[in-house]
């Protein structure tokens, strides 16, 4: 017998609304039809797990395209619109379907659309009618009640740091071929809190939000098909924005809203103590580091990290390192497109030039002065555990080399979380006696012998781990930890 006919799209932007910087057409990498099967087989990405979780369960899979792009700030209205369209001609091209994976991120922002995902869903929808419909998301999604209108199905990542977009995806194709077969009369109900919880706090593996992860897991049996917690990523100032515990049953939506509400009373009641970690001064966490056997030791530059939607152009740790660790070895990074593609051509020259400040206005950019020790560009794929496989690309990169700090310089965003960018860059991550890496969490998965004595930086950016000094517009008050006296 032929199995259902399910497409699988990927959409997929986390909007950081603090950012200066916008998401524009370029930034997306774009791959439409057997193209996305065939380059992301095999990685962790959702829209290979969905893939091969659909084929696993005899399903005729139709890829129709995976789109993303590095967080940054809003997509631009004509980029969303490139999108949108992009995935209205792929649907039409693939009708008819007798179901369709969706995976997005949860937090994009387009333009003045706060709420640009469910837009994404609302394209689907109106073009597969009423076949069932599965939307997957980020674990920092901010799940809106359209969102859940428009999808017939729901679940996001469990893990924090993310290790499980395969297995998302593939949670996700079951519960859709499950419905499209009538094993199951899925039934969704969303629970939220006015809260945000710091980047930091949000583990899964460790600390409070585990605890409610672990009653969560106990939870899903029989009529409970999935639990999904979404502490959404905090810079993000939209109206609905909140804390979101989704809950998907085998037909019983009491059972479901009931238990998203307990579960969402759950994490509420643990607020006080999703704190930030201890942040420290830069030079204080060089001290750290002399004082640590742990090489490398990691600085968590989160403030301008790249994959919480900041440009990453701060440049100031080159001049702390400078100032306070001149002996150690340390591996640093900044985006400035200018410097990068100045430096590309003089390799094994000296240079001095000024780095970053390129996006954010408050940043100053720093001279430094060193030797071009390697340039280059072109696409390489991730090796730590989140979206393992995946090819990305740094742009055009150079790394300026000053005694025993290289710093590297990218045309565009690097995922310095990820050993792989270093090493495309010639830096082989073990040696740093100090790696900095632009990053709040992946950081942990994938050096986790760091991970323990890892410290996060003290400075500002817009994505700071201080969310009390963040300054909303749109999100609903009283919001926590904001409005912390008043509630
Ligand atoms: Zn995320």
């Amino acid at each position: 017998m032929k199995g259902p006919r399910i497409g699988v799209a990927s959409l997929v932007q986390e909007t950081n609304t603090f950012s200066p910087k916008p998401t524009v057409r370029e930034d997306y990498t774009v791959l439409v039809g057997e193209e996305a099967s065939r380059s992301l087989a095999g990685t962790n990405t959702e829209f290979a797990g969905a893939v091969a979780g659909l084929e696993e369960l005899g399903a005729e899979v139709v890829p129709l395209l995976a789109a993303w792009a590095l967080p940054s700030g809003r997509v631009t209205e004509d980029t969303f619109e490139y999108l949108a369209g992009l995935l209205d001609r792929e649907l039409v091209r693939a009708l008819p379907l007798d179901g369709l994976v969706l995976s997005l991120h949860g937090a994009m922002v387009a333009g003045t659309t706060f709420d640009a995902d469910a837009s994404l869903i609302e394209v689907a929808r109106s073009r597969i009618g009423s076949v069932p419909l599965g939307v997957c998301l980020d674990l920092h999604a901010n799940v809106t009640e359209r969102m859940v209108e428009l999808a017939d199905i729901m679940v996001g990542y469990h893990t924090e740091p993310h290790v499980d977009m395969a297995s998302t995806g593939a949670r996700i194709a079951r519960l859709v071929v499950n419905t499209v077969r009538d094993e199951i009369t899925p039934a969704v109900a969303l629970a939220k809190r006015p809260m945000l919880v710091p980047a930091e706090a949000m583990r899964t593996d460790i600390g409070p939000m585990s605890e409610v992860r672990g009653l969560a897991d106990t939870r899903t049996a029989s009529t409970v098909l999935d639990v999904s917690l979404f502490p959404v990523q905090p810079w993000l100032d939209v109206p609905e924005l909140g804390l979101g515990v989704l809950v998907v049953t085998d037909g019983d939506p009491a059972g479901a809203g009931s238990l998203a509400e307990e579960l969402a009373g759950e994490v509420w009641d643990r607020r006080d103590r999703m704190t930030t970690p201890r942040l420290m001064r830069p030079e204080a966490a060089f001290r750290a580091a002399r004082e640590s056997d742990c090489r490398p030791f990691v600085m968590a530059h989160t403030a301008d990290c790249p994959t919480a939607g900041a440009p990453g152009d701060d440049p100031v740790m080159a001049t702390e390192a400078a100032r306070h660790a001149p002996d150690l070895a340390v591996f640093h990074s900044v985006l400035d497109p200018e410097a990068a593609r100045r430096c590309g051509s003089k390799v094994g020259e000296g240079v001095r030039l000024p780095v970053g400040g390129v996006f954010e206005k408050s940043v100053i950019p720093v001279e430094v002065e060193g030797m071009v020790t390697a340039a280059g560009s072109g696409a390489y794929r991730l090796t730590g555990r989140s979206f393992t496989g995946r090819e990305v690309s740094m742009g055009e990169w150079a790394v300026i080399t000053t005694g025993s700090h290289h710093l590297l310089v990218s045309s565009a965003p690097s995922i310095t979380a990820d050993p792989a960018t270093w090493r495309h860059a010639g830096l082989e991550p073990d040696r740093a006696d100090v790696l900095i890496v632009r990053s709040c969490s992946d950081y942990r998965a994938n050096f986790p012998g760091s991970a323990p004595e890892a410290v996060t930086l003290d400075l500002p950016g817009p994505s700071t781990p201080r969310l009390e000094g963040l300054e909303f517009r749109h999100a609903p008050r009283p919001l926590y930890p904001h409005d912390r006296v008043a509630m």
